[in-house]
């Protein structure tokens, strides 16, 4: 229980009660629903893009457990005012992170503030958890209206 509760850390638990960008706005330019059949989590991600492909305006909407809601609102915090290259490379770094294939910290040091998801290494069925608002993402910029984590 021990490795458990220390994945459940503090801030965690805070985005998962408090989701940041928790809404759905009505100038996206894109959006993606995402499911994670395995644990229930559904998501509906929008990001709005810019004329210059910078990340305007990123949100979530949805239900999920705390891991996958938490996940959601850091990367929508996190990806606002990136460009949509940066915001896929991201994904590969925080992706590579949980899934215990690098720490991210080469790529971009604000991929720091995820560091707190990386625990799910240790728990694969919830690395779907905190991939899928990331999946989700780039399935919308991507013009993929649907993605799940089967
Ligand atoms: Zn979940």
């Amino acid at each position: 229980m021990d490795d458990l509760r220390e994945l459940y850390q503090e801030v965690i638990l805070d985005h998962g009660k408090h989701p940041r960008n928790f809404r759905t706005p009505d100038d996206a330019t894109a959006e993606a629903h995402g499911n994670n059949p395995l644990c229930g989590d559904q998501l509906t991600v929008y990001v709005k893009l810019d004329a210059d492909g910078l990340v305007e305006d990123a949100a979530f909407i949805g239900r999920g457990c705390a891991i996958s809601v938490a996940s959601a609102s850091m990367m929508t915090e996190l990806v606002k005012g990136k460009t949509e290259a940066k915001a896929h490379e991201l994904f590969e770094a925080f992706h590579a992170m949980c899934t215990g294939e690098g720490d991210g910290g080469a790529v971009d040091e604000e991929l720091d503030k995820l560091k707190v998801l990386s625990g799910v290494r240790d728990f694969p069925t919830r690395v779907k958890c905190a991939t899928l608002p990331w999946h989700t993402m780039v399935a919308a910029l991507a013009g993929d209206g649907e993605v799940t984590t089967e």
